[in-house]
């Protein structure tokens, strides 16, 4: 058998940890739920079971080459702490990384879960053919990854990549980043809920309004499907995602010239509704990418119109390929990609 590394997906929700072998098959995935009520050593206990089981279960005769953990929030990645996580209320600020490897005896290495959700797209997904590229993640909130030379770009603390707090509207809704009008505002799916209320509490969105009073497990993706059936109102959510979405890649475009950037999370499934206004921003407002656009997206409006340069390579923008496994495969390959944590 090949050698193998173990990934975990540690979500606000789920609690996935796989075995992936070297050439990225899949050998065994669990899924958890993840007990964030039950407090952090419970989680953490339950992880450290996991691990351990699926470490005894296959590690005969075939070499475990490390554990990584993909955590969603901003991470210290000198001291292994998470300094903000939404999602796992009460772990800031406490030395998860040497909890884990207290628990398990080795050493484990500890990921910010987009950028994870990166590594996995540009392993094995939509980005594998190239060596640089950023990925958007599209959740209950909105998280980024940056590859670059094939490895991940983190900055001076380990917080790079979180395009989700980059400034959008600047008087816009309130962040609780402290910011005011933050992509995550706009084009994740607790956005998408936002906007369809706002609609709703207008009085002028009916079938949102009468999905929600009858179904109580309204949710983003009840707005979509709406938008896919046609209601005007929901298609307005989701052109205010792409909307968002478009000056949000717009602005790294012409920061970082990079060959693709992807789109995943939850949200990215509603990739019809919502990507079209992706490009027209993209095409109004870039000029790196209206001098780069692949010629079926090349249009003549806004910064289109003011280049005509022939490029060999282009800008790609197009969703990723993984789904939700993209983090937990992302995790996995840290420990196989020598040097990427120093
Ligand atoms: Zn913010």
């Amino acid at each position: 058998m090949a050698d193998f590394a173990i990934g975990v997906d540690l979500g606000g929700t789920n609690l996935r940890i796989a075995a992936v072998d070297e050439h990225g098959r899949l050998i065994e995935k669990v899924t958890l739920g993840t007990k964030v009520a039950l407090g952090r050593d419970r989680v953490l206990d339950d992880m450290c079971d996991a691990i351990r089981h699926l470490a005894d279960k296959y590690h005969h005769g075939s070499n475990l080459m490390g554990i990584g953990i993909g955590v969603p929030g901003i991470i210290d990645m000198d001291t292994g702490m998470i300094r903000e996580s939404p999602n796992l209320p009460g772990w800031s600020d406490t030395p998860v990384r040497l909890e884990i490897e207290r628990r398990l005896g080795t050493r484990v290495i500890l990921e910010n879960d987009a950028n994870s959700a990166a590594f996995g797209e540009k392993w094995l997904g939509a980005a594998r053919d190239v060596e640089d590229m950023a990925i958007i993640t599209l959740g209950t909130g909105v998280g980024g990854g940056i590859v670059l030379n094939g490895r991940i770009w983190h900055g001076m603390n380990g917080m790079a990549g979180e395009f989700g707090h980059t400034t959008i509207e600047p008087e816009g809704v309130c962040c609780g980043c402290g910011n005011r009008g933050c992509a995550e505002q706009y084009a994740s799916a607790s956005a998408v809920m936002r906007m369809a209320k706002v609609m709703i509490a207008g009085g002028h969105a009916p079938a949102l309004a009468k999905a929600a009073s009858s179904d109580a497990e309204f949710s983003a993706k009840a707005v979509y499907n709406l938008a896919i059936q046609g209601d005007e109102d929901a298609r307005r959510v989701f052109r205010q995602v792409g909307r968002a979405l478009g000056i949000l890649i717009a602005n790294l475009v012409n920061s970082l010239n990079l060959p693709m950037y992807v789109v995943g999370g939850g949200v990215s499934s509603a990739w019809e509704a919502f990507s079209p206004s992706v490009f027209e921003e993209l095409r109004q407002r870039c000029l790196v990418y209206a001098a780069t656009a692949p010629p079926s997206r090349a249009g003549d409006q806004g910064a289109s119109a003011q280049v005509e340069v022939k490029v060999s390579r282009h800008t790609i923008v197009t969703r990723a390929l993984l789904g939700s496994d993209a983090g937990l495969f992302g995790a996995a390959r840290l420990p196989m990609v020598e040097n990427n944590h120093g």
